[in-house]
């Protein structure tokens, strides 16, 4: 029997290391947070929601006779990459991560790089008209900006209004193809992007964007 193998997932990454992990012969469980309704599909078995804390994940790891565990989440989803931390030394498993490179200034880029969201917040200039590129749980923070036009894109429709006094709702997956992001900056006049390092190329269309327009990145570093 191979062994069994967990991966904390939620990013292009961890989908394609399952399907590469399962094809070699092994046992896979990617564990899902459960944010989207409709999660792209995983190879190997899925299971989806929180496990409850550090201590609920090492039980998990030993009902489930987990050997090993890898860490393959977002960048910025750091409770969880923590959890992994203390539930592998509690279920004494070994304990692998996997984090993208964050993406570097091209010569061509308009990037003011912050620390926080709340710098990203307070750096955007009067009357600006924003792409929020982030979770839809760090839109509240914006709140306080009513001077400011955002432009939030969510993959699933808002469970409750937006608590934002101006903005535009643009629902779907982003693109991954420039052009695309290109048409709905110039159709939304848009002035500046909030976004997060996050790496990858998943999510770099909005970049190369932004320097196609000659557009200002307020960009949030790792943590
Ligand atoms: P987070 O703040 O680090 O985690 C919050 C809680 O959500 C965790 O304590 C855990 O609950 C649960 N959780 C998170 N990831 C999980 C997973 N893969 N499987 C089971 N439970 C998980 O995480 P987040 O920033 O909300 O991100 C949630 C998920 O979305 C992650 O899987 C991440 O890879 C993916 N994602 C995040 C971002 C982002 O910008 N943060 C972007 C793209 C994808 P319990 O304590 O109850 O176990």
């Amino acid at each position: 029997m191979s062994e069994k193998i967990l991966i904390l997932g939620g990013t292009n990454e961890a989908a394609k290391l399952a399907s590469d992990l399962v094809d070699a012969g092994y046992d896979v469980t990617t564990s899902l947070a459960g944010r989207t309704k409709e999660p792209e599909p995983v190879k190997g078995a899925v299971r989806i929601g929180g496990f409850g804390g550090s201590e609920g994940l090492a039980n998990y790891i030993r009902q489930h006779a987990i050997a090993r565990m890898i860490d393959a989440t977002h960048p910025f989803a750091r409770q969880i990459s923590l959890n992994a931390k203390r539930a592998a030394e509690m279920a004494q498993i070994p304990l692998e991560r996997q984090e993208r490179p964050p993406w570097q200034p091209h010569k061509d880029d308009r990037w003011v790089e912050v620390e926080t969201l709340e710098a990203a917040r307070d750096t955007i200039p009067p009357k600006a008209k924003v792409l929020l590129a982030l979770g839809s749980q760090h839109i509240d923070l914006f709140r306080t900006r009513e001077d400011v036009h955002f432009i939030v894109r969510m993959v699933d429709p808002p469970k409750q209004d937006l608590p934002l006094k101006h903005h535009s709702l643009v629902l779907g997956k982003p693109p991954s193809d420039a052009a695309a992001e290109v048409l709905l900056f110039k159709t939304h006049d848009i002035t500046h992007i909030v976004c997060r390092n996050s790496g990858g190329s998943g999510a770099y269309a909005k970049i190369e964007a932004a320097r196609k327009l000659g557009l200002p990145v307020i960009m949030v570093a790792r943590p």
